[in-house]
């Protein structure tokens, strides 16, 4: 079996598959932290403007989203800690001249109507 793309030791399809279909919904900020950097890799767009707090919105684009996840190569991510509201994270990637990258963040994401949304992040990098 082949790790899901968020690197969890389950299938995609056991894994963050079911919430970027939204068959499932993310109970934690980790699950949706982790299906959210799995939705860049597949560069499904749409869930990853879905994911993000109606507030947040304007400040993004689904087709700067998909650009985004289009010039880069996905390679890994590591889930540093998880707690209440907030996750750390990296995401190492390859840019578009294949320089390597790490993408180091602390995400918050706020529960409304018993569903997880990212709200912002504090960037390391
Ligand atoms: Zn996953």
């Amino acid at each position: 079996m082949k790790n899901c793309y968020c690197g969890a030791d389950k299938s995609f399809e056991s894994c963050c598959n079911p919430f970027i279909e939204g068959v499932q919904f993310p109970t934690s900020p980790e699950e949706l932290m982790r299906s959210r950097y799995t939705a860049y890799v597949i560069q499904n767009a749409n869930y990853l403007m879905a994911t993000t707090h109606v507030s947040q919105r304007k400040h993004y684009s689904v087709s700067e989203i998909l650009e985004w996840s289009k010039s880069n190569t996905w390679l890994k991510l590591e889930v540093i800690t998880a707690h209440e509201n907030r996750v750390e994270f990296k995401a190492y990637y390859l840019d578009e001249k294949l320089q390597a990258k790490l993408h180091h963040e602390h995400s918050t994401f706020q529960l409304e109507n018993e569903k997880w949304f990212y709200l912002d992040g504090d960037f390391f990098n």
